[in-house]
């Protein structure tokens, strides 16, 4: 396996139009960031995931992000106001071991809601996409969490403050 994790991002404008999408390839030896949350999310873990509620909290932990609330809720695959849904089932995922969809402003860099898969479940990709939930792109660092490729990513978390 080579790509295997990826993150789709779209920009809104104020009117709604999706004006920047951007996925797999951009990448920076510092990881820069879309957005970020411009008030504390609210994460919902998706009943009938599978996932550990600890271990996903534990990654926003390390990442830094404080959350409203962490609650275990049916999932859709909708983006929601303020929340960001942790292992949907909304996207084909062939080859990859996690994708996040996240949606922001493109004028005030918030973002608004964000869709986390998780095919692998693993400490390693369960972090790297709540960093992409929480605004981050990839980083072109071998070893670096937001490095795209599973086999060179690391824990190192270089410039992510
Ligand atoms: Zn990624």
């Amino acid at each position: 396996m080579l790509l295997t994790i990826l993150v789709i991002a779209t920009a809104l404008s104020s009117d709604g139009s999706i004006i920047i999408n951007m996925s797999e390839g951009e990448t920076l030896s510092s990881p820069s960031r879309y957005a970020r949350w411009c008030e504390k999310p609210k994460l919902v873990i998706c009943s009938g995931s599978n996932l550990n509620i600890r271990d996903i909290v534990n990654a926003y932990h390390k990442l830094n992000q404080k959350l409203s609330e962490v609650v275990e809720d049916k999932c859709e695959c909708s983006l929601t106001p303020g929340v960001i849904k942790f292992g949907v089932e909304c996207f084909d995922t062939s080859n990859l071991y996690g994708v996040t969809y996240l949606n922001f402003n493109i004028e005030t860099e918030c973002l608004n809601g964000s869709l986390v898969q998780i095919k692998k479940n693993d400490h390693l990709v369960l972090t790297h996409e709540a960093g992409h939930s929480i605004g981050w792109m990839h980083s072109s660092r071998y070893g670096h969490l937001m490095f795209g490729d599973y086999n060179r990513a690391g824990w190192s978390m270089e410039g992510m403050k």
